[in-house]
């Protein structure tokens, strides 16, 4: 059977990677957070205190950073390794979602990450998640999916998910992050968030997780078939 590319862009905290794990366990397939690559950029950033206003600065940052992901057989899924360390944890942390929208505008970043996507969707047999993944990163994928939900659904999503790691983050305080990324994710000049005209709509907000799957499974279907 063909393998195809499936994408999944969207606003933040919208469980794009939760869909995308689940997809791709369904089909055996390879599963990328590109937003993992990102938060781990600027995780390194922030503990080399590297200056935001220096091309220089910025490029020998990224010489220095390797990134790759190792299976986490205990969680079924990949973590995200900065290094050699696995940053899985830190980089879910608010110092990196406060910073990690910023960093991810910049060109050199992005130009960086891109490049190693796309590696990863050679072979095809893989589902993305992200901000550009069906716009610029796989412009040709097979599968777009553009996911969104209600604005209070997407805040209680992420309280109950820090709150089951111990989180003592408030509601209010993820509110201002989701929103203050969601802005400047839709707005800067480089790839912004944006759905692509081939993407479908998703809105989850009142739709449970086996729902969600197996209304997505019907569409990877079909687009398997048309692929073979
Ligand atoms: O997906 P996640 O919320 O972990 O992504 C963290 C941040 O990384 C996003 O808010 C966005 O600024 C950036 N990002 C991006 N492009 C992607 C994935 C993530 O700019 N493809």
């Amino acid at each position: 059977m063909n393998k195809i590319i499936i994408t999944i862009d969207g606003y933040s905290s919208c469980g794009k990677s939760t869909l995308a794990k689940q997809i791709a366990k369904e089909l055996n397939y390879v599963f990328i957070d590109s937003g993992a690559m990102y938060r781990a950029i600027t995780l390194f950033f922030i503990r080399n205190q590297v200056d935001l206003t220096s091309v220089t600065s910025i490029e020998a940052a990224l010489n220095q950073i390797e990134l790759s992901f190792a299976y986490n057989a205990e969680k079924g899924t990949s973590d995200m390794i900065l290094n050699g360390e696995n940053v899985e944890v830190p980089i879910r942390e608010m110092a990196v979602s406060n910073q990690v929208s910023q960093i991810a505008a910049l060109k050199e970043v992005r130009e960086f990450s891109v490049a190693q996507q796309q590696l990863n969707g050679q072979k095809k047999g893989i589902v993305m998640d992200g901000r550009d993944i069906g716009t610029v990163v796989f412009p040709q994928a097979e599968l777009k999916i553009f996911l969104t939900a209600d604005p209070e659904v997407r805040v209680e999503r992420r309280y109950k998910e820090l709150q089951s790691k111990n989180s003592a983050v408030t509601k209010e305080e993820i509110k201002a992050n989701l929103e203050m990324r969601d802005y400047q994710d839709t707005h800067r000049d480089i790839s912004p968030l944006r759905k692509a005209e081939d993407a479908v709509l998703l809105d989850n907000s009142h739709l449970n997780m086996e729902d969600q799957l197996q209304l997505v499974l019907g569409w990877v279907n079909d687009k398997i078939k048309k692929a073979s």
